[in-house]
């Protein structure tokens, strides 16, 4: 069984299309190399006193992309995997992606190196207090407001929250989003990322012309972000045959009984070996023909060797980077309908932005307020982003781009960082 390998280098590829977006708008060397550059990286030691007392020294990261549209803003992820330049590259997501929104943010993203399944509860907790310490001087509610990524969780924001708020001496639920509800979480952000991936979507497949009843889809990555997804496209309709996770991949050619696939993967940690459809070669499922893809992984799971073998008609990028810059072209050429992650996984850091406001108001929203936000909001980002596309005849993926690196340049130019 071969579980899809993870591209190098996202920051080669993120590069990529920045200067893609550059020369479509026509910007100047200068500004294209202050719109590339991190504006802030940190990097701290991170030392854990195992339960067992050995001692391990983990790294941590907090790259601050940009600062020009407002604090910086962006998940922590906890993996084996994390290092610079992958911190660097979805920081730089992240400025693309809030500016495509409108949101007044700029872009970060941090993680630690560290597989968070081979720590004890008790182990995660001192790890993310020493951590947060480490990053503290960086981050705040007026400069960079962390949440949850590939690793984390809510507990995960509960624990930062409290270290940081140590360090001022008062409560700051402003620092962080993805809270617990108890601690000022907002109603509908633990699952916004995933309903803002299914609105996004369906209206993908209505540009297609599919309707949902007859839509098939798949989900790599039964995490936080792809299981919700599935459930929501599901509740609309579609057919979902086969989700992977990191483990393994089931199928089932008549739909997967969601319910229990939940149930069996709560239990047992993975999918693999659910009763209610056949085992798949984690790698097939990206390449199964259906209408829709949804890669809610990690990065560059869509790459140069299998681009081809892609049958979908649309990806929805539920991941961050999960389609490389090689791949992207592949796709194009075979007509296959890629909605970027700046723009399809861009609900969490929508209601995000909300928990953000409530928290700074001291105002709390209601469910129904915080939904009919997001969906109005991402909505209109693709109305933009479809208008944009069709009439400068380019992807999804520069039109958004363009959209985004545009926005983000204005705010460096007005306030004078370049001419
Ligand atoms: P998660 O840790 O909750 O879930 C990740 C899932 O992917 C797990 O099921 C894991 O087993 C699986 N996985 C990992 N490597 C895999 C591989 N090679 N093949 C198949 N499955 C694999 O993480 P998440 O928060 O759901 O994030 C998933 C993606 O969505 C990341 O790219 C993240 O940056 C992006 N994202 C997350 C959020 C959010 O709100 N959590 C918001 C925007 C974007």
């Amino acid at each position: 069984m071969t579980v899809p390998t993870v591209q190098a280098n996202a920051l080669d590829d993120a590069r990529v299309q920045l200067a893609e977006a550059v020369a479509v708008l026509g910007y100047p060397e200068g500004l294209h190399r202050i719109l590339g550059a991190a504006r802030r990286e940190t990097t701290v030691s991170v030392p854990l006193v195992r339960d067992n007392g050995d001692v391990e020294v983990f790294t941590g990261y907090r790259v601050q992309h940009s600062i020009a549209r407002g604090p910086a803003k962006g998940g922590i992820r906890y993996s084996s995997e994390v290092n610079l330049d992958e911190v660097r590259a979805l920081a730089m997501w992240m400025t693309w992606k809030c500016a495509l929104l409108d949101i007044p943010y700029g872009g970060a993203k941090g993680g630690v190196d560290v597989d968070p399944r081979t720590l004890s509860p008790a182990e995660l907790e001192r790890l993310t207090r020493t951590y947060t310490q480490g990053i503290s001087p960086v981050i705040g509610p007026d400069n960079d407001i962390p949440a949850p990524d590939v690793g984390t969780d809510e507990q995960t924001m509960a624990w930062m929250m409290d270290a940081y708020s140590a360090t001022r001496g008062r409560g700051v639920p402003g620092v962080v989003t993805g809270k617990p509800l108890d601690l000022g979480g907002s109603l509908g952000r633990r699952t916004s990322t995933s309903r803002g991936v299914a609105h996004i979507s369906l209206l993908a497949l209505a540009k297609e012309g599919i309707a949902p009843s007859s839509a098939t889809a798949v989900v790599q990555g039964y995490g936080k972000v792809g299981a919700d997804a599935a459930d929501y496209l599901a509740e609309a309709g579609v057919r979902i045959i086969s989700v992977s996770d990191r483990f393994g991949a089931v199928h089932n050619a008549d739909g997967l009984d969601l319910s229990r696939l939940r149930a069996h993967s709560e239990e047992r940690g993975t999918v693999a070996a659910f009763g209610g459809g056949l085992p798949i070669d984690p790698a097939a499922v990206l390449e199964l023909d259906v209408d829709l893809l949804v890669p809610a992984a990690v990065e560059g799971v869509v790459n140069a060797d299998n681009a081809s073998r892609v049958c979908a008609r649309i990806i929805v990028e539920g991941a961050n980077g999960p389609t490389t810059a090689e791949a992207d072209r592949i796709l194009e050429r075979s007509g296959v309908l890629v909605v970027p992650d700046i723009l399809a996984n861009a609900g969490g850091v929508v209601v995000s932005y909300f928990e953000w406001v409530q928290a700074q108001q001291g105002y709390w929203w209601t469910l129904s307020d915080v939904e009919r936000g997001l969906d109005d909001r991402m909505t209109a980002a693709w109305s933009s982003v479809l208008d944009q596309a069709a009439t400068t005849g380019s992807t999804l993926r520069r039109a958004a781009m363009a959209l985004a690196v545009g926005r983000v340049a204005r705010a460096h130019r007005a306030r004078g960082l370049t001419h």
